[in-house]
């Protein structure tokens, strides 16, 4: 097969950044690359002219075996903070093949994910298995149809090759879409090399490629901060809402343009307790879902640390400057956690109340363990004069007063539940299903599936029952476990 040319229409900027910001790194070859799947409605949003193309065409440069004209693939160098220890890391198994400029102006990064080994790789394989790629494309095309930002899935090979964990498993590649690759740990990378220039030449791109609009303001640095903290909290709000666990919040996995990335061992919580957690290696919880806030400031907390000589050439004023945008945070992301709720709850109004209202649900939950997704999305029933179970009761009464303020009349506040409050997520049971079809029988039905209905998640619900049901006792996921 000849050059492909021209099909995505890249233009690289990442790779134009000085030599030091990553390291020229094509995609390894792979023995026997098959296309599993390719995400047609997402490359005609991206304005790709890659539909109509057969699968074994598209296989070629999924896998990497094919480098498409245009692309300059590199590997990111960058750092991070992994359970609270500080690493220089790097992309070990991923390549940037380059970016592509959407028909709506945004860029956006296109990235494998499984390439092999890069500079970056210290001793790992630079591969991923079939069960890990499966379960990023899932939940990632779940997120998004969620409307949650995040990082997207564009498609997923299998390379024909094995690779070796507790067992030999399938080798995959899949490729990311994302609004960039720029992390909280791009920063610290610099600022721990006591690279000025570096860590000031990243901030701006950042700023251009991101925050436009604060270029011109009297310090964009600290004002970066300021929004990428507000992206956070909007972000973090959003994984609370739909009870979505991230499970590795290290720094390396926090980007700058407030997207979700790296779908390692996340999850989706069952029955509601906030002191869920799954990840097999977050043995003292540190990112169990009650902590996601609390980590999220931390991680801006090192962010700042990074920033602080762009900041100010006084450390001591650069340090309260930080400070306080770091203090806020709790603040905002509380705002962002109200009105989500309030949406939830079916209310477009703001009344004193409110937050303890859905506090009083969150605790029924809690107490009967009941599960998250579907006890929210029963307040549809409850909202259409159905019998409200006991254990809602008194609640129910509290909801019904709250409801005789809003201005929205009954069909308009149960829209707003309906819109607000899924029918459908990535069940850790439905997943793992899927994901045992995929890689033990070669039966990709349920994935498809799957990924079919998780595409309309507030869709109404008749007929879809399987993929609404919490597991039974014998289907509980209660682990898992890191893409590596
Ligand atoms: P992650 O847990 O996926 O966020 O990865 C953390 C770091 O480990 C990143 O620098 C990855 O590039 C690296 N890494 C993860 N898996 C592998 C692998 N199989 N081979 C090489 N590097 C890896
Ligand atoms: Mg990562």
């Amino acid at each position: 097969m000849g050059k492909i040319t021209n099909l995505f229409g890249f233009d690289n900027s990442y790779a134009g950044l000085p030599q030091r910001f990553f390291s020229k790194q094509n995609p390894r070859p792979v023995a026997a690359p098959k296309l599993i799947k390719f995400n047609a409605s997402l490359a005609a949003e991206l304005g790709l002219q890659l539909n109509g193309k057969t699968d074994e065409y598209l296989a070629q440069f999924f896998s990497g075996n094919e480098i498409p004209s245009g692309a300059e693939p590199i590997a990111l160098a960058y750092a991070g903070h992994q359970f609270g220890g500080f690493s220089i890391l790097g992309d070990g198994r991923a390549v940037l093949l380059g970016e592509i400029i959407a028909a709506n102006g945004t860029r956006f990064d296109i990235q494998l994910k499984g390439s092999g080994q890069t500079a970056f790789s210290r001793g790992g394989d630079g591969r991923a298995g079939l069960g890990p790629v499966l379960r990023e494309y899932i939940i990632s095309e779940a997120m998004h149809a969620l409307g949650v930002p995040t990082a997207r899935s564009l498609a997923a090979v299998v390379t024909g090759e094995q690779i070796y964990r507790e067992a030999a498993i399938d080798g995959a590649i899949v490729t990311r879409v994302a609004a960039s690759h720029i992390r909280f740990g791009t920063f610290e990378y610099f600022a721990a090399k006591n690279d000025f220039d570096g860590l000031k030449i990243v901030a701006d791109y950042a700023i251009t490629r991101h925050y436009p609009n604060i270029s011109k303001s009297e310090n964009p640095y600290l004002e970066l901060l300021r929004e990428v903290a507000k992206s956070q909290a909007f972000l973090v709000a959003k994984w609370m809402n739909i009870g979505f666990i991230h499970g590795v919040m290290n720094t390396d996995n926090m980007l700058i343009s407030g997207e979700t990335i790296d779908y390692g061992p996340c999850a989706f919580m069952d029955n509601y307790d906030p002191k869920t957690v799954y990840s097999s290696i977050d043995r003292h919880g540190r990112y169990r879902f009650e902590n996601q806030p609390i980590i999220a400031q931390w991680n801006l907390a090192r962010l700042a640390e990074a920033l602080l000589p762009l900041i100010d050439a006084d450390v001591v004023k650069a340090v309260k400057a930080c400070e306080e945008i770091i203090a806020e945070f709790p603040t905002i992301y509380q705002e962002n956690c109200l009105e989500n709720m309030q949406a939830k709850l079916g209310l477009a109004l703001n009344e004193d109340g409110d937050l303890a209202l859905a506090q009083e649900f969150l605790d029924i939950l809690h107490t009967n363990q009941l599960d998250y997704t579907n006890s929210f999305r029963q307040l549809l029933d409850f909202a259409k004069g159905e019998i409200v179970p006991r254990e809602f009761e008194q609640w129910s009464k509290k909801w019904q007063i709250r409801r005789t303020k809003e201005v929205n009349n009954p069909e308009e506040m149960s829209r707003l539940i309906q819109e607000n409050n899924p029918a459908f997520i990535p069940r850790n049971h439905l997943v793992e299903e899927a994901i045992v079809a995929a890689s033990q029988n070669a039966n990709f039905a349920p994935f498809e599936e799957l990924i079919s209905v998780l595409a309309n998640p507030y869709a109404d619900t008749s007929g879809s029952e399987h993929y609404r049901t919490p597991p039974r006792t014998d289907q509980i996921v209660t682990a898992t476990f890191c893409g590596t």
